[in-house]
């Protein structure tokens, strides 16, 4: 048996499961229909084929679940941190359990390939162990004392809050979200991408299993502007976590103004990579591919833009594209694949019509620039060259295995070019020099920079980006910034003058 062959053996079970019942709600630990019985169809990117039937969620199955998890807050919220740390750490468990499962029904559900997914399952479990384990200092505060008073502070849950994740990596991002927020106190109503919904049900199975109590995590299926929109208007839901398009940010926003919430935003990225010709070229190469094609380039925090030193530029972008043209294109059960199709057709077509763009603003396609022929979503990885940093294709979130390449002269220039865009998610610096390296990234509009590194994500580092690329921080500490609430506690040391008033 080949390895795809062994991996659609694998899937099988998932798909007649799937195909036998379509996905439901889950609130308050009862699995739940639509409250008008309407459902959505999922397909997959790779064949188009129907995957199964999911539930789609109206505001009144936003209601039920907003308020499960209300009704299961205060207990949640007191539950030990001991107790909790356990719990988290057996849904790491599960997760490492089914990691099997979870890896073959996220590519079919995405199109991303088994290559990277097959490690997705032991990562989502990891974010859960990290969290488990920080759960115990969750509450922890400082002791900052006056002349009079001591004065101390700890943290509490915020409440109830929503978490709505994007399609690129679903499960990954969903444990990202949920452990922290878990580990918090905090309960929560889930409501995963509309265009893959399948590992989101199987992880809240696997909560459940865990002895996770109903209602602590609800999970809520259906369209952004119904149940995704409800979520965000919801007067119980204190929070809204959200990874997804820069946009769908800003509306989040304005729907959670009458309510105050609470947001924090992960949202899209045209991050640059910058090589100067004193860099480990190789390294740089590896790197600059490794960003851009991997995840079929659905991933926020992908080096879109390469920035490129003149005096190189011509032999590095003629290395990169033969390298694009020879990764390998296809099926995402193949552990061999290196790039699998795009989520959707409306989201093929998307990036497809920044080939026609790119010609007629007068770049060059070096390399792809095409679709696969055939069912299911698949483009051959694209590079730009020739581009000006004015052009769509060096402004816009294409999201897509699509790289453009621009010369820059001096380090001033490049820098410039880094910073002239809307978004403010990641840097890739590389040279070897370090100074420059330090200027640089003091100058980078960026939430993350890494020098002479692809991204290798560290998980008490701060995660999230600057400008239209988000609000807040993800990791560590920062998590529980967001999914708590300071509290000071102001206690007399003696009898400190209190001035009086009507004496
Ligand atoms: P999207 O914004 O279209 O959808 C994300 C989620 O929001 C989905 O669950 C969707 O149903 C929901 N949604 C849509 N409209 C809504 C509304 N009005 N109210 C409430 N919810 C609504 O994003 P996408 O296309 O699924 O994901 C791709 C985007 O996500 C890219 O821009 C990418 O850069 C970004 N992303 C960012 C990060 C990060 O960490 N910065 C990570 C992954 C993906």
């Amino acid at each position: 048996m080949s390895d795809l062959e062994s991996n659609l053996a694998k899937l099988a079970p998932v798909l007649e499961r799937l195909r036998a019942a379509p996905i439901l709600h889950r609130i308050g630990g009862e699995d739940r229909a639509a409250s008008n019985g309407a459902t959505f169809e999922n397909r997959s990117p790779v064949d188009e084929s129907l995957i199964g039937l999911v539930a789609r969620g109206t505001a009144e199955d936003i209601d039920a679940a907003a308020k499960a998890a209300k009704a299961a807050f205060p207990a949640w919220r007191d539950v030990s941190a001991e107790a909790r740390k356990k719990i988290l750490h057996k849904i790491a468990d599960g997760i490492v359990a089914r990691a099997d499962e979870i890896a073959v029904a996220e590519c079919w559900d995405t199109g991303q390939a088994f290559k990277w997914m097959s490690k997705a399952a032991l990562r989502g479990a990891e974010n859960f162990r990290f969290f488990a384990d920080k759960a115990p200092a969750a509450r922890d505060g400082q002791s900052l004392p006056s002349a009079t008073l001591m004065n101390i502070t700890t943290r509490v849950p915020i409440g109830p809050v929503g978490v709505i994740t994007p399609w690129n990596t679903p499960f990954m991002l969903s444990t990202w979200k949920i452990a922290p927020a878990l580990a918090a106190g905090c309960t929560v109503v889930h409501k995963p991408a509309e265009f893959s919904p399948v590992t989101a049900r199987i992880l809240m199975d696997i909560a459940e299993e865990a002895g996770l109590p109903p209602g602590v995590w609800n999970l809520v299926n259906g369209m952004g502007e119904e149940a995704g929109k409800a979520l965000t208007e919801h007067p119980d839901i204190k929070a809204i976590a959200f990874v997804g398009e820069t946009r769908t940010g800003s509306m989040i926003m304005a729907q959670g103004a009458p309510t105050l919430k609470r947001v924090h935003f992960e949202l899209g990225g045209k991050n640059p990579v910058i090589v100067f010709d004193d860099a480990d070229l190789e390294r740089a190469l590896d790197a600059a591919v490794l960003m851009i094609y991997s995840l079929n380039g659905e991933r926020c925090t992908s080096s879109s833009r390469l920035l490129v030193q003149d005096t190189i530029a011509e032999t590095f972008t003629a290395k990169l594209a033969a390298r694009a043209n020879a990764i390998r294109v296809g099926h995402p059960l193949d552990p061999k694949t290196e790039v699998g199709p795009l989520i959707d057709r409306v989201h093929l077509e998307k990036v497809c019509s920044y080939f026609d763009k790119a010609q007629a603003e007068g770049a060059t396609i070096a390399a792809g620039g095409t679709r696969v022929e055939g069912p299911g979503y698949f483009v051959r990885p694209t590079l730009f060259t020739g581009a000006r940093n004015d052009m769509a294709i060096a402004q816009e979130e294409i999201f897509g295995p699509v790289l453009t390449a621009i010369a820059f002269r001096t380090e001033a220039e490049a820098l410039a070019i880094a910073n002239d865009v809307a978004y403010g998610l990641t840097g890739y610096i590389w040279t070897n020099d370090i100074t420059r390296a330090l200027r640089l990234s003091n100058a980078l509009d960026a939430g993350m920079i890494w020098v002479n590194s692809e991204n290798v994500r560290h998980l008490p580092t701060p995660f999230g980006g600057m400008k239209s690329s988000g609000i807040g921080r993800d990791g560590g500490d920062w998590s529980f910034e967001f999914y708590m609430e300071q509290k000071m506690i102001g206690l007399a040391i003696g009898q400190h003058a209190i001035p009086r008033l009507g004496a």
